[in-house]
Order: C-alpha cells, then sequence, then structure tokens
C-alpha cells in the first residue's frame, strides 16, 4: 500500500503523490500544474521518476511538458488519449510495476473517451480514478455515453469495499448536496456531509473516499436501487428502469442542480 499526499492545484483539484517505500522517489498523478509539483519536490526533497496521467483534460495535463522537460521520467497515460505527452501507452489489462507495487489498467471511457483508471492491488487496494468516480459523485459525460458510465459504475462497485478512492477534485460537499436530494431518506449521506463539512472547516480534503462508502451513498453507483429510480422518474416525469436510464436522469439533473 502506498503512502499518499494530495497537493491542492488551481481552485479544487489534487495532484496526488505517489511514495515510493523505499527511497526519495515519487510519482504523480494527473499534474495539471507543474509549479506545484516542483514546489513539493523542492522542499521534501524527493525525486520524480514517474508521471500518471488518467485523462486528457487539460487541468490533469497541463505540467506534464515542463516536468518532461526537468526530469527524464516515463508519463503512463491511454493508448487512446489526445494528450501527445504520455511515453508509455495503456491499454485495459495492462498492469504496471511503480516502486514496490503492481497496478492494474482499467478502461472507464465516460468522462472522456481516453479515460483510464489505475488500480493498486493488496490487501487494502487503491485506486486512481481520475474525473470518472469522486465521492457521492461522477464525472460529467463530456465524450462517453451513460451505458459507458454505468459499466464504470460497474466496475468500481465490484472492488472490495476497503479499497480507497483517490478523486482528482474536492467536489465532496456539491455532489452530497445533490445525493441528498436524489435520495433523501438515505442516513450515510447525511454522516458523510457531517463529517466532510468538519474536514473542509479544518481545511482538510475529503478524501480518500473508499468503495463501501461509495456503495452505501453514491447516487450514480446505487441505480438500482427504488429510491434513486424512483427520484430520477419524477425528474425525468416518466417511469425509468434500473440501471442506464436512471444513471442518465441523475447525471442530467445534476448538471443543473
Ligand atoms: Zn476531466
Amino acid at each position: 500500500m502506498f503512502k499518499l499526499t494530495p497537493l491542492a492545484a488551481f481552485d479544487d483539484n489534487y495532484i496526488w503523490v505517489i511514495e515510493s517505500a523505499k527511497d526519495s522517489s515519487i510519482a504523480v498523478v494527473d499534474p495539471g500544474d507543474a509549479a506545484v509539483v516542483e514546489h513539493y519536490l523542492a522542499q521534501s526533497n524527493k525525486t520524480l521518476a514517474a508521471v500518471l496521467i488518467t485523462h486528457h483534460h487539460r487541468d490533469h495535463t497541463g505540467g506534464v511538458e515542463q516536468l518532461k522537460s526537468r526530469y527524464s521520467v516515463p508519463v503512463y497515460g491511454s493508448s487512446k488519449s489526445k494528450f501527445p505527452g504520455v511515453t508509455h501507452s495503456l491499454s485495459d489489462g495492462d498492469s504496471i510495476q511503480l516502486f514496490e507495487e503492481t497496478l492494474s489498467i482499467k478502461a472507464v471511457p465516460a468522462h472522456t473517451l481516453d479515460h483510464i483508471a489505475y488500480l493498486v492491488n493488496g490487501d487494502t487496494p487503491q485506486l486512481f480514478c481520475g474525473d470518472t468516480l469522486f465521492l457521492a459523485g461522477c464525472g460529467r459525460l463530456f465524450e462517453g455515453t451513460a451505458d459507458q458510465m454505468q459499466q464504470a459504475m460497474d466496475y468500481f462497485a465490484s472492488l472490495p469495499d476497503s479499497t480507497k478512492v483517490y478523486c482528482t477534485h474536492e467536489y465532496s460537499l456539491a455532489n452530497l448536496a445533490f445525493a441528498k436530494a436524489a435520495d433523501p431518506t438515505n442516513s450515510e449521506i447525511d454522516n458523510t456531509t457531517t463529517q466532510c463539512k468538519q474536514l473542509r472547516a479544518d481545511n482538510q480534503p475529503t478524501l480518500p473516499s473508499n468503495i463501501g462508502l461509495e456503495r452505501k451513498i453514491n447516487p450514480y453507483m446505487r441505480t438500482h436501487e427504488a429510491a434513486l429510480i424512483q427520484s430520477a422518474s419524477q425528474y425525468k416525469n416518466q417511469t425509468l428502469s434500473a440501471g442506464v436510464e436512471t444513471l442518465a436522469a441523475l447525471r442530467e439533473w445534476k448538471n443543473s442542480f
């Protein structure tokens, strides 16, 4: 299991720092801003050894060229990425070795078509899910379909409850407000909201989440639950079926929430 540190970037991004247990090497996930990473490297005396990219959006890749120009490191990313800075192309089912751990690659096209997730295997798995899965939320469907997002959610829900979820934005409170509207009698949402509000009041990240919690609170992972089907059907003013239809309606509703 990796030791991880979130670096805040832009308004609400997190760049996750992955530390080697053996030496001063680190890897970073989705370095949208090189200066944030370079500041961390300077003050911690660490050495950049690798960059992991989840998808092509600029707030996840904008710092890569500057980091590559200063450090000769592999840049992992999807073989389907529009981002030209990837040096090590990955496809669904691949695995990579990073420091002491093996990471499995899962294609999760939905937010973007090149989106991949990295899963660190082990007793407590660790998931780098970029902008696909958020605490109590999911990414916007910029390039993919609701059907693809449902498949991604099914994959995430199949992971062990103990899996830690390292999302790349601090969207938790807004997502929880929507989750409460869509699933009004779910007391787990209230409990999580209280905890997240306290963390934000203390200027702490609300992340990582974990799969066990997401299975209880995330509307997009609960599209087979009667309460969510009912709320989504009310929003669309028609009777929706479980799964994709419910997910599509929830995602559309959230866009204007
Ligand atoms: Zn994105």
